[in-house]
C-alpha cells in the first residue's frame, strides 16, 4: 500500500456520529455521562454567544458528528426497542445518520456519534469512493463496493480471530489516524430499519468498520485499540510547507 493510497483510504474512513431522538435519550446521556467531563470549563466567543442568544442549541440527532471529548461517546449505548423502529423518532435518527454520513462521505456511523446513545450502526462504500481508490491499493485494503446497511441490536461474532494492522480514522476523532489491529472476518447479526432480522458475514475492509462501529456502541474508540507509535496527525506535512 504507498502511503497516498493509505492517505486516501483513511480520509474515507470516517464512522460514527449520534443525537438522541428521544427525551429518555437525553436523560441517559446526562445520567449516565455527565461525571465523565474532565473540565467544567466552556470556552466560547462573543459570536457563540450571540448565536446562542439568537438561536437555541441544536439537539439529537444531530446534523454534525460528536468529538472525542463528548460524553455519549464513552456511553454504553442502549438497545432500541424493536416496537419503536417503525416509529417517527428513530425513523429520524436514521435519516439523519444516512445524511450525515454521506455528506461528510464516511462509510460507516454509529448513532452515538450524532448524539444518540442507541445501539444502531450503518455502513455504506458506494462506487465513486471505492473508484478513488488505485486498483492495487484495495486488494491491499480489502476494499469492495457495499450497499447501504443499517443494522438495530447488532451483535457481533468473530469468523476469522486473526488480525490484520491497518491505518484507520473516524470522524469523531477529527484530522488524525492510527493503525489498529481487526479481526480478518466477522458476522454481524441485528434488525434492518424496517425490524426485520438480518445477518451478514463480512472480511476485509466491511469487517473493519463493522468492528469500528461496534466499538462505539460501547463506547470504545479506536484511540484504545490503536498502536499508538502509528498515531498521526493527517495535515502533518502541511505544517512544514
Ligand atoms: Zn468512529
Amino acid at each position: 500500500m504507498t502511503s497516498s493510497a493509505a492517505l486516501l483510504a483513511w480520509s474515507r474512513f470516517g464512522f460514527c456520529a449520534s443525537r438522541t431522538a428521544s427525551s429518555s435519550c437525553r436523560v441517559l446521556v446526562r445520567s449516565a455521562c455527565s461525571r465523565s467531563w474532565s473540565s467544567g470549563v466552556k470556552v466560547r466567543s462573543y459570536l457563540q454567544y450571540v448565536k446562542r442568544k439568537l438561536r437555541p442549541p441544536p439537539t439529537p440527532p444531530y446534523s454534525h458528528v460528536c468529538q472525542v471529548g463528548d460524553p455519549v461517546l464513552r456511553c454504553r449505548a442502549a438497545g432500541v426497542d424493536p416496537a419503536a423502529i417503525a416509529g417517527p423518532e428513530i425513523q429520524r435518527v436514521l435519516v439523519t445518520m444516512v445524511t450525515v454520513m454521506r455528506r461528510l462521505q464516511c462509510v460507516g456511523l454509529s448513532a452515538p456519534q450524532v448524539g444518540v446513545p442507541l445501539r444502531i450502526l450503518m455502513l455504506e462504500y458506494p462506487w465513486n469512493l471505492f473508484e478513488a481508490v488505485p486498483p492495487a491499493a484495495r486488494r491491499a485494503l480489502g476494499l469492495s463496493i457495499q450497499p447501504l446497511r443499517i443494522f438495530l441490536n447488532p451483535e457481533l461474532r468473530v469468523l476469522d480471530s486473526s488480525t490484520v494492522l491497518s491505518q484507520e480514522a473516524c470522524e469523531s476523532v477529527s484530522g488524525f489516524s492510527a493503525a489498529v489491529p481487526r479481526f480478518r472476518s466477522v458476522e454481524v447479526s441485528g434488525l434492518n430499519e424496517k425490524g426485520q432480522e438480518v445477518t451478514w458475514q463480512a472480511s476485509g475492509w466491511p469487517a473493519r468498520i463493522l468492528q469500528h462501529e461496534m466499538d462505539h456502541l460501547d463506547g470504545v474508540l479506536y484511540l484504545d485499540r490503536m498502536d499508538s507509535r502509528t498515531f498521526v496527525n493527517i495535515n502533518w506535512q502541511e505544517h512544514n510547507e
